[in-house]
C-alpha cells in the first residue's frame, strides 16, 4: 500500500525535529505536525527562555557583589517588560530556526495537532485533513501536572505561563521540590520578588545525592527565599488583594501569585493513541523499547512522552538514533548511562553517575571525596555562598562512578567530567590530571583524603 509519507512525526520539538531531519536528509518522504510552534518545550517554554531568566536573575544578585570590586551602579532598576520583549525575539528566532531545518531539510511541517484514527492514519486539526504514513514517531513531550489533591488548583499558574508574564508579582509561592521548582525560586527571588518555597518533603531535590540536596536547599534560604517544608496547600481561595493558601501543616500564606511545579505528565490524552493500540503506562507514558519502538512495530516514540530521562540531549539523541536504525541503515541504541544534568539553581548544580546512597547500595563498599569552600571570587564580595564538590568512588577498582557539583559553572565543569566519568575514569586519573590554578575546577583533581564520618573523624 502506498502511502502519504514514509514517516510522519507528531511534534516538532528536539526529539521529533532531530528525527525529522536525518530521516528527510537520507531521503525519506517525511510530514511534522506541531500544534503549538517548532522548538517545543525545549525552545519556547523551558530549557532556553529559563536559562535567559536565571541570567537575567544573576545580573541582579551581582549588583551588590560589584561593590566589592569597587563598582558602583547607583539606583539600578529591572525592567522586565524590556527583558521579554527580548527574551521572545530569541524564542522566534529560534522557533523559525526549527521550521526553517524542517523545510531545508525537505521535511513537510503542518501547523496542526495530529491525531491516531487507526495505526497508518492521523487526523490533522483545525483544518480536518487525513494523512497516511508508513512509520510514525510519537514526539509530543509533556504537560505541566497539577496535583489531584486539595482545592483551588485552578487559581495556580505553572511554568508555561511563567514566560508569558509581562509584569512580575510582588509574592509568589512556589508549590513543589523538584528541578522547575528550585530553578524558579533562585529566578524569582533574584527578580526581586518576594518568594516562598512549599515543599511536602523534608528536604529539595529527591532523588539527587543528599549532600547536593541539603546544600541547594541552604542556599535557596540564604538566598532570601522562605521554604516551608514537610507541608502541601490543601486549600486555595481567590481573595481581593491575590490568593489565600492553607498548607496541610495549618500555616497561611497570601501570594500575588501560586506556581505549581509539581511534575509534568506525558501528553499522550488526546492523542487517540487507543485507536492505533499504542500502550501507555498508568502515567500515560508510551511505552517503548531500546530501539524507541512501541508495541506497535511501526509506532515509535522519543523523549518526554516516553518514561526515560526527560532531557533535551536525550531526546536529540532517541530520535537521532531512531533515523539513524529505521533510515540510515545505523543500527544505533542510546546508552541513558551516565548522563549528565544540571539543575539550574543559584548556585547551579551539576552531576553525572550515581549518588552516595545509590552507589552504596550498587555496590557495597565506595570511598567519598568531599571538598566544601567559599570561591576565590566571594572573598572581596563578603557572599556567603559556598561551594561543594563530591566524588563518588566504586572501592574494588578505584573507579570514578559519580561527581556531584554545587557551585558557580557547575553545568560548565560537569559537561567535561562527563567525558572522563563515561570513558571510565579512576580516581588515581583524577589525581595524575594536573591542577588548573586558580578554578574552582581544580578542586576535582587535588581532594586526596577519603572523607570520613565526622564520629569515625574525630576518633582517628
Ligand atoms: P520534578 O519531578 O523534578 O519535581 C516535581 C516536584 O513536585 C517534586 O518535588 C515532587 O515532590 C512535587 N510534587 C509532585 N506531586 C505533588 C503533589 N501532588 N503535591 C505536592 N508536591 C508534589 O518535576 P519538574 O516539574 O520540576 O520537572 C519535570 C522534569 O523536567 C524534570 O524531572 C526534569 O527531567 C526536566 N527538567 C529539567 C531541567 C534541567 O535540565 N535543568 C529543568 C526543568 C525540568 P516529591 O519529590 O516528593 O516527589
Amino acid at each position: 500500500m502506498a502511502y502519504d509519507f514514509d514517516l510522519f512525526v507528531i511534534g516538532a520539538g528536539s526529539g521529533g525535529v532531530r528525527a525529522a531531519r536525518l530521516a528527510a536528509l537520507s531521503g525519506a518522504k517525511v510530514g511534522v505536525a506541531e500544534a503549538y510552534r517548532p522548538g517545543g518545550t525545549c525552545v519556547i517554554r523551558g530549557c532556553v527562555p529559563k536559562k535567559y531568566m536565571v541570567y537575567a536573575s544573576e545580573y541582579g544578585r551581582s549588583l551588590e557583589a560589584m561593590k566589592g570590586y569597587g563598582w558602583r551602579v547607583e539606583g539600578a532598576t529591572h525592567d522586565h517588560r524590556a527583558f521579554m520583549e527580548n527574551l521572545h525575539r530569541e524564542i522566534d528566532r529560534l522557533s523559525g530556526i526549527y521550521a526553517r531545518n524542517l523545510k531545508n531539510a525537505g521535511a513537510k511541517l503542518f501547523d496542526e495537532r495530529a491525531e491516531f484514527v487507526d495505526p497508518h492514519t492521523l487526523k490533522l486539526s483545525p483544518s480536518g485533513q487525513t494523512v497516511t504514513a508508513e512509520k510514525i514517531l510519537i514526539a509530543v513531550g509533556g504537560t505541566p501536572s497539577l496535583p489531584e489533591e486539595g482545592e483551588g488548583w485552578e487559581h495556580a499558574i505553572t511554568s508555561d505561563d511563567i514566560f508569558l508574564m509581562e509584569d512580575l508579582p510582588e509574592k509568589v509561592v512556589i508549590v513543589g521540590g523538584g528541578y522547575i521548582a528550585v530553578e524558579f525560586a533562585g529566578i524569582l527571588s533574584g527578580l526581586g520578588v518576594e518568594t516562598c518555597l512549599v515543599y511536602r518533603q523534608k528536604t529539595v531535590l529527591r532523588g539527587f545525592d543528599d549532600d547536593v540536596r541539603t546544600h541547594v536547599h541552604e542556599e535557596l534560604k540564604r538566598k532570601g527565599v522562605k521554604v516551608v517544608t514537610n507541608a502541601v496547600p490543601t486549600n486555595i481561595e481567590k481573595t481581593d488583594s491575590g490568593l489565600k493558601l492553607t498548607l496541610s501543616n495549618g500555616e497561611h500564606l497570601e501570594c500575588a501569585t501560586l506556581m505549581a511545579a509539581t511534575g509534568r505528565t506525558p501528553a499522550t490524552k488526546q492523542l487517540g493513541l487507543d485507536k492505533a493500540g499504542v500502550e501507555t503506562k498508568a502515567d500515560g507514558a508510551v511505552k517503548v523499547d531500546e530501539y524507541s519502538r512501541t508495541n506497535v512495530p511501526h509506532i515509535f516514540a522519543v523523549g518526554d512522552v516516553t518514561d526515560r530521562i526527560a532531557l533535551t540531549p536525550v531526546a536529540i539523541r532517541e530520535g537521532q538514533a531512531f533515523a539513524q536504525t529505521e533510515f540510515m541503515d545505523m543500527d544505533t541504541t542510546f546508552d541513558h548511562e551516565l548522563v549528565p544534568h544540571a539543575v539550574f539553581c543559584q548556585p547551579p548544580a551539576g552531576v553525572v553517575g550515581l549518588s552516595e546512597a545509590d552507589a552504596r547500595e550498587k555496590y557495597r563498599k565506595v570511598d567519598i571525596y568531599k571538598a566544601n569552600f567559599r570561591p576565590m571570587k566571594d572573598m572581596l564580595t563578603g557572599d556567603e555562598e559556598r561551594v561543594l564538590m563530591k566524588i563518588v568512588v566504586r572501592a574494588e577498582d578505584n573507579v570514578v562512578v559519580g561527581v556531584h557539583i554545587v557551585g558557580p559553572d557547575a553545568a560548565e565543569i560537569i559537561q567535561g567530567v562527563a567525558i572522563a566519568v563515561k570513558m571510565g575514569a579512576t580516581k588515581a586519573d583524577f589525581d595524575r590530571t594536573c591542577a588548573l590554578h586558580p578554578s574552582l575546577a581544580e578542586e576535582l583533581v587535588t581532594m586526596r583524603e577519603k572523607w570520613k564520618p565526622p564520629e569515625l573523624a574525630s576518633a582517628s
